[in-house]
């Protein structure tokens, strides 16, 4: 039982400490112009939020999910009775990818729907287009409810669908949140694995944060299945971007 609370525990925190650590090290990586996506000071020049208030709501987003994850961990407790079942890694690595598919399609379909509706967008999801200039720790900057409905839900929901356990849990949404935070890192480094493993990247991503991006390249956090399926794939390149770095240029034909 203490084994079992403690692993819902940490499937809860576990995620918002990862948060942190990743993006901190994006931080210390930053100035590095050769390797960014945008200029530095374009953070400051195209952004519409300062960083101080970035912080703000993602640290009051992360502790009303938290809340409401200590909640729904709780209601779907079994009370601990199946602790030392613990399933074959052949499971456990088809729980991992029902998890991530029932994520992707729940978050393309509520994601491409906040674009879609104008009253959803203008008053909710807009607020984490207030990053132009993606950072990492912008990654979760969002409307609260929007942090509920997309984050919370699809997590509970991966959760649930997949059958996987709360020590599971915790790997999975400490997975998925280094790969959302990752997305939004604003940077193109050599070895990253992330961009060499899925096209969903912070390349891809990076076009949905510009203006012209708002129809296209919705999938979010792992793959691009959704939107290849229905048509809001931007294919794009990256070009060298004078003064360094790169730049995510979308195919011109598309838009
Ligand atoms: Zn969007
Ligand atoms: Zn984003």
């Amino acid at each position: 039982m203490e084994n079992f609370m403690s692993d819902e525990l940490l499937g809860t925190f576990a995620p918002i400490l990862v948060y942190w650590v990743y993006s901190g090290i994006y931080v210390l990586l930053s100035p590095f112009e050769n390797y960014r996506l945008h200029p530095k000071k374009d953070e400051h020049v195209k952004n519409l939020v300062s960083k101080r208030t970035v912080v703000r709501g993602v640290l009051l987003q992360q502790a009303l999910q938290a809340a409401v994850a200590v909640i729904l961990f709780s209601v779907t407790s079994n009370g601990g009775e199946a602790t030392n079942l613990q399933p074959s890694l052949l499971v456990k690595a088809r729980q991992f990818l029902v998890a991530m598919f029932v994520l992707d399609t729940w978050q393309y379909f509520m994601h491409r729907y906040m674009h879609h509706n104008k009253f959803l967008y203008r008053h909710i999801h807009s607020q984490h287009h207030r990053l132009v200039v993606p950072y990492a720790f912008g990654a979760l900057y969002n409307h609260p409810l929007e942090g509920l409905l997309l984050d919370t839900i699809g997590g509970a929901l991966s959760f649930l669908l997949s059958g996987m356990s709360p020590r599971a849990s915790i790997f999975f949404f400490s997975f998925a949140t280094i790969k959302t935070v990752d997305d939004h890192c604003g940077l193109w480094l050599p070895g990253n694995l992330f961009h060499m493993l899925f096209n969903n990247n912070s390349a891809y991503h990076d076009i949905h944060h510009q203006l012209y991006g708002g129809k296209y390249n919705f999938s979010q956090p792992f793959f691009v299945t959704w939107d290849k399926i229905l048509g809001t794939h931007m294919p794009y390149s990256l070009e060298k971007r004078t003064g360094g770095g790169f730049e995510a240029r979308p195919a011109k034909d598309k838009i």
